[in-house]
């Protein structure tokens, strides 16, 4: 591990009245894949929210390489270098393969370096370019959802729920594309409750209870002590 690439401190936010994370203190190191676990409801897509920008913090700080970011918006934070797969994946069911690879031209690629980037690694895609995404299975989805993030060249990466509605098997096939990313360099927030896959990739784990992160410690421990406080879905 390397210099706190982003940090969260004292964060708190919420939906209206309603108070979901109560003073979030989390540092991801350069060059880590850090893996945020714990059960429905805890607060880990909502601590993503934050550090993209969808969500305003109501108090505490997000800095980027030391720097405070908090408030920023979206597109400023994607300029740092940060780029957010949402839960659901954030692709655009009735545009193609293609057309969806194309709107990730605003990062300032051309369409030919982005769909070059995204065939040579998934080919799969290449295959079906003139398709409607929302036609592709959830792991060709997931595929294309990556393959946009990638264009941007991004330094830090978020992804939530990558295991989502996919089969066990394809949901591996995905975490080696993480960790493939990470062995390039690029720092990974995870946020996943299916602990068998994203541990074997993840560097540490940080448990999320009731909107505080309770626990840090590295992966390989918690893979050893699962059924513990970490309580995480294994099967699958
Ligand atoms: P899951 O794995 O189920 O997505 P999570 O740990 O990601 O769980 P969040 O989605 O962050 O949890 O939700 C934390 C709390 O915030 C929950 O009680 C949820 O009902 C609430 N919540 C989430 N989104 C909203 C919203 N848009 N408006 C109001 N409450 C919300």
């Amino acid at each position: 591990m390397t210099r706190p690439l982003l940090e969260l401190v004292g964060v708190r936010a919420g939906y209206g009245p309603v108070e979901v994370l109560h003073g979030v203190d989390l540092t991801l190191y350069g060059g880590e894949v850090l893996a945020l676990m714990g059960p429905n409801g805890a607060g880990k897509t909502t601590l993503l929210k934050v550090c993209s920008g969808q969500l305003p913090a109501t108090a505490g700080e997000v800095r980027i390489a030391g720097n405070a970011v908090t408030g920023a918006d979206p597109a400023a934070l994607a300029r740092l270098g940060l780029c957010t797969i949402p839960e659901g994946r954030g692709i655009f069911p009735n545009l193609t393969v293609r057309e969806n690879l194309w709107l990730a031209t605003a990062s300032g690629c051309t369409l030919a370096h982005i769909e070059a980037v995204a065939y040579e690694r998934f080919p799969v895609l290449g295959s079906r370019r003139g398709q409607l995404a929302g036609t592709l299975s959830g792991g060709e989805q997931q595929m294309l959802a990556l393959s946009r993030a990638l264009a941007t060249d991004p330094a830090i990466l978020l992804l939530d729920e990558l295991s989502m509605g996919l089969a066990p098997r394809v949901v591996g096939e995905m975490y080696e594309v993480v960790a493939a990313l990470a062995q390039s360099g690029v720092t990974v927030l995870v946020a996943e409750q299916f602990a068998r896959a994203v541990l074997p990739i993840a560097d540490r784990a940080a448990l999320v209870q009731q909107g505080r992160v309770v626990d840090v410690r590295p992966a390989s421990e918690v893979e050893t002590d699962l059924s513990a406080s970490y309580q995480l879905t294994t099967e699958g």
